[in-house]
């Protein structure tokens, strides 16, 4: 479970176009990475699979079910935003288990499932924490804990690493990767940043001005970009 079908879809906002019209597939369990410049509509493709912005055409299915007319809430995938957005009253804990309470399950599987989350990101000392008094990487793995918890069909990252230093990132980098191996969940991840791109993926989106210019493995893309615009923004030599 986890296959992610994307036919025709576009988006306009009013007259203006912004994606004329993507195919893609994201295989059950993959890592696939939207990378691009700034504008070329990551965000946007990523909001319309989370279902959080409404498509102007074309069909999205998850495992082969239409969802494209679906809510956000009924399409079982876990959006990481940026900005964590945590409560800040609140303790890591129920920070964790907020969407869960929200969503109306018994106590008993709330604790459960957030002790099995604090356990994979490294949290079990913080749960009695505030978010303010957390790193920014520890308040990051919290907003990861409140996606996985729902265990969602699929993990929808959205440039969730750069408001963090450089150092950070790739620690956060690597413990993304290892949180993919564990779960073995399908995970689509935005992001401006090649370096990120080529060391996180399993295949490898790379889009300009709404257009998916190539995709590919990181090694693929490195060994026969399409273009110019690939082969310089991979870093290929060609
Ligand atoms: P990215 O995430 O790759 O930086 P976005 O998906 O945010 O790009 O934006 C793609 C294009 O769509 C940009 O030109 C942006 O200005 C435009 N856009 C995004 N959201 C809106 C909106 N709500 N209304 C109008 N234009 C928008
Ligand atoms: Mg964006």
């Amino acid at each position: 479970m986890g296959s992610i079908t994307l036919s025709n879809v576009k988006k306009a906002f009013g007259d203006t176009v912004v994606i004329p019209s993507i195919d893609l597939e994201v295989n059950n369990g993959e890592f696939v990475v939207f990378v691009g410049p700034s504008g070329c509509g990551k965000s946007t493709l990523l909001r319309m699979i989370a279902g959080l912005e409404d498509t102007s055409g074309g069909t999205i299915a998850i495992d082969g079910q239409d969802v494209t007319d679906l809510s956000a809430a009924k399409r079982g995938l876990a959006m990481v935003f940026q900005s964590y957005a945590l409560y800040p009253h609140m303790t890591v804990r129920k920070n964790i288990a907020f969407p869960l309470k929200m969503a109306g399950l018994p106590a008993v599987e709330v604790d459960k499932r957030v002790a099995a989350a604090a356990n994979v990101l490294n949290l079990n000392d913080y749960l009695d924490r505030r978010p303010g008094q957390l790193s920014g990487g520890q308040r990051q793995r919290v907003a990861i804990g409140r996606a996985i918890v729902r265990e969602p069909t699929a993990f929808l990252f959205d440039e969730p690493l750069s408001n963090l230093d450089a150092a950070l990132r790739v620690n956060m980098r690597l413990e993304i990767s290892e949180l993919h191996q564990t779960l073995g969940t399908t995970m689509i991840y935005v992001t401006h940043d090649q370096v990120e791109a080529m060391t996180m993926a399993d295949k490898i989106v790379v889009l300009q001005a709404g257009r998916v210019e190539q995709v590919g493995s990181p090694l693929d893309l490195y060994r026969n970009p399409r273009n110019k615009f690939v082969a310089g923004f991979i870093g290929s030599p060609k």
